[in-house]
């Protein structure tokens, strides 16, 4: 940055462009020589953020906050070949008005999508349902669906000096040219990106949340027993007394109890322990699938499967 401005428009530069970047500012991450990241147990603060852009320091940054929001989506194609994928898929999103941001990378390059902040497992299905229609390969930040013990993925935080290169990355337009002529002017436009709308995007985000992974979905306390019943019950031989099931893979497939499903949409995974529709039925454990089948309460349910531990 140059030293001409004033302090006050280096702090005023270093929070706007942190509005969307920064999702906590109880700790931060500083990229090491070798491009790994040290997590620091120290609040962020805006003069980081201006050392940062000066090129003193590099700072990664998380994707998620501590309520596990996304404010933003990156696909991160880490190929020549991908990241001409990625700049293809902006080109089809702008004709769509879908507003996105390509920033280029030591290998390949990020697709960046800015929005109100959304649950992150929307943010992350939303970035892989895409990557998957356009046949993309590459990462998607987030990478967690909800934040677990640690503070999650987190991605080099724009304009900064890649610590492994040494070089700066900026966002380019969809022919291959800087997205504007200096990097502060860039900064300026992505402090204030264009949102995607999510009206707009509702074709590619999911109604329910997809998997429903064992443990997940099971909000109420009897811990004891709901692990008996997950060691103990063997869950393609409880569904499969109410559907044929087919074996395949590591599980089996049937027709889905919940819906008039005219295809395999169901699915058994025998060593996570879940089920699955794939038509929108939702899964999870097998105490949700005996719910969801007689209709009753989590308790009910739990009472009537100890029955299958013994
Ligand atoms: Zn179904």
């Amino acid at each position: 940055m140059k030293e001409r401005l004033t302090p006050i428009e280096k702090i005023n530069i270093a929070s706007e462009f942190a509005k969307n970047f920064v999702q906590r500012w109880d700790l931060k991450a500083i990229q090491r020589k070798d491009g790994s990241y040290l997590s620091i147990k120290h609040p962020l603060t805006h003069d980081d953020i201006l050392d940062h852009l000066k090129g003193e320091i590099t700072l990664g940054a998380y994707v998620l906050n501590p309520d596990s929001m996304a404010h933003f989506t990156v696909m991160d194609a880490d190929d020549e070949t991908n990241f001409s994928g990625l700049i293809g898929v902006s080109m089809v999103l702008m004709a769509r008005k879908i507003p996105s941001y390509i920033e280029e990378s030591r290998r390949g390059g990020h697709l960046w999508m800015f929005f109100d902040p959304m649950d992150g497992w929307k943010a992350r299905s939303l970035g892989n349902t895409i990557a998957e229609k356009f046949g993309v390969t590459c990462e998607v930040f987030p990478k967690q669906d909800k934040l677990g013990e640690g503070p999650g993925s987190l991605i080099r935080l724009p304009f900064g000096v890649h610590q492994k290169t040494g070089k700066r990355y900026g966002f380019i337009d969809r022919t291959g040219n800087p997205l504007a002529p200096t990097l502060l002017e860039q900064l300026k436009i992505l402090s204030y990106p264009e949102k995607v709308q999510l009206s707009d995007v509702e074709s590619y985000l999911p109604t329910k949340k997809p998997v429903n992974l064992p443990g997940n979905s099971i909000q109420e306390g009897s811990g004891t027993s709901w692990s008996q019943i997950k060691e103990k019950i063997n869950i393609k031989d409880f569904i499969g007394q109410y559907v044929e099931l087919r074996s395949s893979g590591g599980g089996a497939m049937g027709k889905c109890p919940f819906h008039d499903d005219t295809h395999n949409s169901f699915g058994v995974n025998e060593k996570g322990n879940y089920w699955h529709c794939f038509a929108g039925c939702g899964g999870g454990s097998v105490i949700d699938f005996y719910m969801k089948l007689k209709g009753v309460d989590f308790k009910t349910a739990v009472e009537d499967l100890r029955q299958w531990t013994k």
